[in-house]
């Protein structure tokens, strides 16, 4: 049986202040899936992706990435569970002192990767994200575009299986969201598993890809190719 990449099962995760962020999350994603997670502020999206990087405990039920509870690893498992993931962010969280091309070789440095590895596979990941003529610039001279285009290399650099995105075009205008929406495509046909938390409302409906709506800690809608679901009155679009 192919175990799936990730698995909620009746998750529950209370904060220290007593609020209800995750109240008996379900789901299961595919390997090689692509799934946009919507919903409006506060209604538990960002906990979900903690919770698959182990920065935070759930209160009750299980989290599995390809069969593994990770709820149960030990602390000094958490590092290998998380090689498993590239991460992108809104903010882009680049090393500002250090250039592209450095920026993607740290992060296959801090993971063990060698001096010969390194020189192989960055020129790759700027290749495939379009900065192969950014290699030597510092993130400070690129647009929020290019930037994001260094953290999904990055990101992309050590081959992860799954890629989390915590709205990564949210400061992008809408034609360079497009573009980096593109990316994210290339890199979940070429097998990546993608789960992305996003407020932008014609991206989702334009990809048509699986979209799960959370609603004050519980999935309201869960569809397969769908229409962006988020209810009216949610101000926050990309
Ligand atoms: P979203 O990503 O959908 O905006 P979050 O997962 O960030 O939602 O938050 C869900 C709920 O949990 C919100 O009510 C938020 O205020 C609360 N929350 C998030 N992080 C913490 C925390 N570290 N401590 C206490 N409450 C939190």
């Amino acid at each position: 049986m192919i175990q799936p990449a990730i698995s909620f099962e009746q998750v529950h995760k209370t904060y220290s202040n007593g609020v209800d962020a995750l109240e008996g999350v379900s789901f299961s994603v595919d390997p090689g899936e692509f799934v946009f997670i919507t919903g409006a502020s506060g209604s538990g999206k960002s906990t979900m992706i903690k919770t698959l990087l182990r920065e935070i405990n759930v209160t009750s039920g299980s989290v599995s990435v390809f069969g593994e509870d990770i709820t149960q690893l030990d602390h000094h498992q958490i590092p290998f569970l998380r090689r498993q993931y590239g991460v992108v962010f809104q903010d882009f969280k680049l090393l500002m002192d250090r250039t592209v091309y450095e920026n993607v070789a740290f992060a296959m440095r801090v993971v063990g990767a060698t001096p010969s590895e390194i020189r192989s596979r960055v020129p790759d990941v700027l290749f495939l994200t379009g900065l192969t003529s950014k290699a030597k610039v510092y993130p400070g001279q690129l647009s929020g575009g290019e930037q994001q285009r260094v953290a999904i290399a990055r990101a992309v650099a050590n081959n992860p299986k799954i890629l989390l995105a915590d709205e990564p075009t949210g400061n992008l205008d809408p034609e360079i969201a497009d573009q980096i929406m593109d990316l994210f495509m290339d890199i979940n046909e070429a097998g990546t598993t993608v789960l992305m938390i996003t407020h932008a409302r014609d991206l989702v409906n334009k990809l048509q890809k699986r979209v799960i709506t959370m609603e004050k800690g519980k999935i309201v809608r869960d569809q397969k190719c769908a229409e962006y679901a988020v209810p009216e009155g949610d101000v926050h679009e990309d």
